[in-house]
């Protein structure tokens, strides 16, 4: 795919390639990951062509709805929640180049690229449109968190799509009465003798909780063993699909989206699990190590969401830059001539201070994130 002259201006405004090249190459020294075997195939070349494409994809698949996205809040009829029509192609066109698994290993069907690779090539896409990013974002810390403690026909059944973003995924930690106290997690799951049990109660505040873009949604809850201790160390990981295998619906309800201030274009759920008797949902782990293993994706997330804040301003640095080089006003001291021609106020001391200073927290916070 080349790059039209539109694009490449789009992207300028988007990241910096030249910082993201320095970062990668001549500060973190990404290439020489390839003396592990693992990483083998990642030399610069190689990272140098997926960052191209992945600018590409950026601009032209998330960029464009990045607005509407805010404008339009996903919302929900009592039946079915409606997304901008927008992000279904974007995530599709993501997944088909590869990027849901390009840092998960090959040996499940991934790319095998080092994570920080991984975390650099996102920035496109978050610059561009964070909250078409957060459900990608959100299957891919899913899908980790499964590699890492899932079994083997678990891995099978649910990674393997979500790699693919057939399915995607998200994270049931926080109840309404439980949000930085995990420790009051109430929701309850009862053995069913057969290896399954029943979940009963309610997630609040569920990013990408619900939405038709996907086959299926692969919710990873956090909730209580009956009889299991008091306290965190009761707790325990299921996943628990919105539709079972075989297709038919769980017992997972969409009670209503929340309204947010950010990233409008992301879901944010109340999810009912059990109303009608019990959702079926399937042990992750150990019973009791519930919050070690969802650590596993909330570690990621955490390191994703701090990447999107740099992202972020660091969108929002070029595009003040960019402003502030084409906005003519005022003059510089020492020259009042009416006649003369007005400066830039780039070229005024006290915007130049408040764009270096921009540039010294998104600089710092990108090459911190990596
Ligand atoms: C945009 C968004 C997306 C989210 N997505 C998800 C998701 O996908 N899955 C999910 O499970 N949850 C999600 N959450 C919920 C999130 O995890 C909670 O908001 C978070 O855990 C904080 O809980 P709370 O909002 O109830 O705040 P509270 O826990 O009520 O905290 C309020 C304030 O009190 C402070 N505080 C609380 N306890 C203490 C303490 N012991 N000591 C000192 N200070 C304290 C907090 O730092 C905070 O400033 C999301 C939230 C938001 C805003």
């Amino acid at each position: 795919m080349a790059t039209s002259d539109t694009e490449a201006r789009g992207a300028a405004l988007l990241m910096s390639r030249r910082d993201l090249d320095f970062l990668l190459h001549e500060w973190l020294d990404v290439a020489s990951l390839q003396a592990r075997d693992a990483y083998r195939d990642y030399d610069r070349e190689t990272i140098d062509a997926l960052q191209t494409l992945a600018q590409q994809v950026a601009v032209r698949h998330f960029a464009p709805h990045n607005r509407r996205n805010d404008v339009e809040e996903p919302s929900f009829d009592g039946a079915e929640v409606t997304v901008n029509p927008e992000v279904a192609p974007a995530l599709r066109a993501y997944f088909d180049a590869g990027f849901g698994g390009l840092a998960m290993p090959t040996e499940v069907g991934g790319g095998g690229a080092p994570f920080v690779v991984a975390q650099a090539l996102d920035t496109w896409f978050s610059a561009a449109n964070a909250a078409t990013l957060g459900y990608a974002f959100l299957t891919k810390a899913n899908a980790n968190l499964l590699l890492a403690h899932a079994g083997p026909e678990q891995v099978d059944r649910w990674v393997a799509p979500m790699l693919e973003g057939r399915y995607f995924g998200t994270m049931c930690l926080s109840e309404p009465q439980a949000g930085s106290s995990l420790a009051d997690v109430l929701t309850s799951a009862e053995p069913q003798g057969d290896g399954t049990y029943l979940i009963r109660g309610n997630k609040m505040w569920i990013s990408a909780g619900d939405h038709g873009l996907s086959e299926n949604i692969v919710h990873l809850v956090l909730a209580r063993v009956v009889g299991s201790p008091a306290g965190t160390k009761g707790l325990t990981l299921f996943i628990v699909p919105k539709l079972l295998p075989g297709g038919s619906r769980n017992d997972v309800r969409l009670a209503g989206l929340n309204h947010k201030m950010g990233h409008r274009g992301t879901t944010n759920a109340l999810l009912n699990f059990g109303e009608d008797g019990g959702a079926v949902g399937y042990l992750v782990g150990e019973e009791g190590s519930g919050l070690a293993c969802m650590f596993h994706m909330m570690n990621e997330a955490r390191i994703g969401v701090g990447m999107g804040a740099a992202t972020l301003g660091y969108t929002g640095y070029l595009h003040a830059l960019a402003y502030a080089r084409g906005r003519p006003q005022g003059r510089p001291v020492g020259s009042k001539d009416p006649a003369s021609p007005m400066t830039p106020i780039v070229e005024h001391p006290d915007v130049r201070r408040m764009l270096l200073a921009s540039k010294a927290y998104v600089e710092g916070g990108l090459a911190l994130g990596l």
